[in-house]
């Protein structure tokens, strides 16, 4: 097998070591497709108890800042990805003048400043060709002065700081400027974008890949929910996404892709409107949690795709096999009512039924809003996954209006 730098591929008689930034459920599943090919992975991470910790060959514990221990990584792995967005771009700089980094330290920095990000795909949606997808309508906030000019339009809003969000982390509803100075003191004054609140009809996100060689794929449109901020169900193929969305949908993550020069797994996010039109909405430089279905449902799984291209490997088959409903698995379903002590949930019920995936991340701490694990109904047809997936909720607890966008 050829694309790696040294010539040595999976199975060659010495191992091949990729390397991940970052020790979550994306590492430890991104270790498992990086093994199942033959390779040994190395993660850095400051935690010594993390979830791809359990899964890697080598354990790096160390802050990511830490030159002692990148040049460690950078001695031991062909090839370096990232898992968390927000490793200093600085350290992947560092890593990329020895190895390769994918994505580059360049890429990432940009998904991880919404407002670079947004000026970003404004000059995408210009550029000749593009489908001329744009981000929601906004304004800066970099300091209180800016409030008073904000133009009335943008209300209602949602205020965002520039960086750091995730999980709806770190925003706040607004109707009036005297609501953004409040959400802006609350939020410590730090940089931010204010955001008109778009009328949602659903919300999409696109996965697609990269290789070094400009090679590039996508895999289907993935329909999402979310519930308090936090992811709660992804649906592929999307019941409400026409083909004319998909395609559109599919044509910009290429575009945006390609400009960004990006090599590894990318996943972008877009709000379908009520009136049918296409909004940008952030991007996410790794696999994403909308794209765990493709673990059960795709030929190349959003994991094995991310070693691929990082490897210098062909891409795989985007192709999905089954219809697929996620649920995610948070830790409020270890605690019923106002019992303390957790309770590992019926997953004999719930692997009981059709098509049931379950995926943990190995966390022996459950907390209330912790990503713990998912599980991925696939079925002959979306209809049975779908029911699985509502017969799943009932088994865990989840409160049934809970499941409806
Ligand atoms: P995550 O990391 O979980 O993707 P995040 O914290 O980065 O989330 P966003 O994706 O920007 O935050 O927003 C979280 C959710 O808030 C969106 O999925 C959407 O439901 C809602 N939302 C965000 N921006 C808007 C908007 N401009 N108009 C309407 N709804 C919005
Ligand atoms: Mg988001």
């Amino acid at each position: 097998m050829s694309g790696i730098r040294n010539g040595f591929g999976p199975g060659a008689a010495s191992p091949t070591w990729l390397g991940v930034m970052g020790g979550g459920q994306l590492g430890r599943m991104f270790a498992h497709a990086a093994q199942a090919m033959g390779y040994k992975v190395a993660v850095l991470e400051t935690s010594p108890d993390c979830p791809a910790g359990h899964a890697a060959d080598h354990l790096l514990c160390a802050a990511y800042t830490d030159t002692a221990a990148l040049d460690e990584l950078a001695a031991q792995c062909v090839a370096v990805t990232t898992e968390f967005e927000n490793v200093p771009a600085k350290s992947l700089a560092y890593l990329a003048q020895s190895i390769v980094v994918a994505p580059s330290a360049e890429c990432v920095s940009i998904a991880q400043d919404r407002l670079v990000e947004k000026r970003f795909f404004t000059q995408c949606a210009g550029a000749a060709g593009a489908p001329g997808v744009l981000p929601a309508p906004y304004r800066e906030i970099l300091d209180a002065s800016d409030i008073d000019s904000l133009p009335d339009e943008l209300f209602p809003g949602i205020l965002k700081t520039v960086r750091m969000g995730y999980d709806g982390k770190g925003q706040a509803r607004v109707a009036s400027r005297p609501q953004v100075r409040a959400a802006f003191d609350n939020l410590k004054g730090v940089p931010c974008v204010l955001e008109k609140m778009l009328p949602l009809a659903y919300e999409i996100s696109v996965l697609a890949a990269r290789g070094a060689d400009g090679q590039a794929v996508v895999y289907p449109i993935a329909e999402n929910v979310h519930r308090d901020g936090v992811l709660f169900k992804t649906t592929v193929p999307g019941p409400n996404v026409t083909p004319e969305c998909a395609a559109r949908a599919q044509e910009a993550a290429l575009s945006i892709i390609a400009q960004l020069g990006y090599v590894g797994v990318l996943c972008i996010e877009f709000f379908v409107l009520q009136d049918g039109s296409l909004v940008v909405n952030e991007m996410a430089p790794r696999p994403h949690n909308s794209g765990h279905y493709t673990i059960d449902a795709c030929v190349t799984s959003q994991f094995a795709q991310q070693v691929r291209a990082m490897a210098g490997l062909p891409l795989g088959d985007t192709r999905q096999h089954s219809p697929a409903v996620m649920l995610n698995i948070l830790g409020d379903i270890w605690f019923s009512g106002d019992d303390e002590q957790p309770q590992e949930p019926c997953w004999d019920k719930v692997l009981a039924l059709p098509g049931a995936n379950l995926h943990l991340y190995g966390k022996d701490d459950p907390r209330r809003g912790r990503k713990m694990g998912h599980v991925t109904f696939v079925a002959p047809t979306l209809a049975q996954a779908e029911q699985h997936f509502r017969d799943a909720c009932v088994m865990l607890g989840i409160a049934a209006e809970r499941f409806h966008a």
